[in-house]
């Protein structure tokens, strides 16, 4: 089986990394891939609790793929429901550019 960590740091990765450079206006098609693939996660993401976590999840809170911004806090806020699950603490989301777009100032 994958090791779920390691899976879990590139799918972070891959995730935030591509909500940091979606568009702030996307197009129609851009919202509706993107929807497509988090969508996918639930169904196909080789960690089967995480994957049956983050469908319960999306259920409650549906996607925000309506900007750049919104997009890169509503997935903020699903890795910190992961994190606080697992004990980890939470990220502040305010951060999120830094981490993933930015880098720090200076
Ligand atoms: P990670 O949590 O992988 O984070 C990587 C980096 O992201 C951090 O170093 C930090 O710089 C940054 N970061 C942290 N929090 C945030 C945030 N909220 N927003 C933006 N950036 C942030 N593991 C399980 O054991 N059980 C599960 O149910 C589970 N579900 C998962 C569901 C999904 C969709 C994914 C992608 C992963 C899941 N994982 C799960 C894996 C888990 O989230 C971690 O990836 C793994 O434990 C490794 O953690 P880490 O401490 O190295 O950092």
């Amino acid at each position: 089986p994958p090791d779920v960590e390691q899976l879990g740091r590139a799918t972070w990765t891959f995730l935030h990394t591509t909500a940091a450079y979606y568009p702030e206006k996307p197009t129609t098609r851009q919202r509706a891939n993107m929807l497509s693939l988090l969508h996918a996660l639930p169904v196909l993401y080789p960690c089967s609790h995480c994957a049956t976590h983050l469908g319960t999840e999306m259920e409650r809170h549906p996607p925000d793929v309506s900007s750049r911004r919104g997009l890169s806090w509503w997935l903020c806020e699903r890795h910190n429901e992961v994190n606080e699950r697992l004990g980890k603490e939470r990220f502040d989301c305010v951060k999120t550019d830094e981490r993933w777009k930015d880098g720090p100032a200076d």
